[in-house]
C-alpha cells in the first residue's frame, strides 16, 4: 500500500467502486465551489487538498482521475503533478 492507501497496481476494487458507484455524488466537494479545486498553483491546493482529506470516495475520485489523465484540478487530493508522479511510479489505471 502506498502512502495515499492505494492498494494494488492496477486499483481493480477501487476500479469497480468507481464503475459500480455514483461517487461524484457522495464527495465532500458537493456544493463547494468549484474553483477551489482548480488552483493557479500547487501552491494554492490547500484549500481542495483538506476538503479531499476528510473525503469518503477519495480513493474512487483518485482513481477515476488517473484513469482518464485528467490534466487539470485537484482530483483525489492530489494535483495534477502529484498525479503524474503516481503514474510515474506505476500507480497508472488498466
Ligand atoms: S476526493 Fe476531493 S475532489 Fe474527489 S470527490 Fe472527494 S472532495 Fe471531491
Amino acid at each position: 500500500m502506498s502512502a495515499l492507501g492505494l492498494t494494488g497496481a492496477r486499483f481493480g476494487v477501487t476500479i469497480t467502486a468507481v464503475q459500480g458507484v455514483h461517487w461524484r455524488g457522495l464527495g465532500a466537494c458537493r456544493g463547494l465551489d468549484a474553483a477551489v479545486f482548480y488552483p493557479e498553483t500547487d501552491e494554492d491546493a490547500d484549500v481542495a487538498k483538506g476538503v479531499c482529506s476528510g473525503c469518503d470516495v477519495r480513493r474512487a475520485c483518485l482513481t477515476f482521475a488517473l484513469q482518464s489523465r485528467e490534466k487539470q484540478g485537484v482530483w483525489g487530493g492530489c494535483t495534477e503533478r502529484e498525479r503524474r508522479r503516481l503514474v510515474r511510479q506505476g500507480h497508472s489505471a488498466p
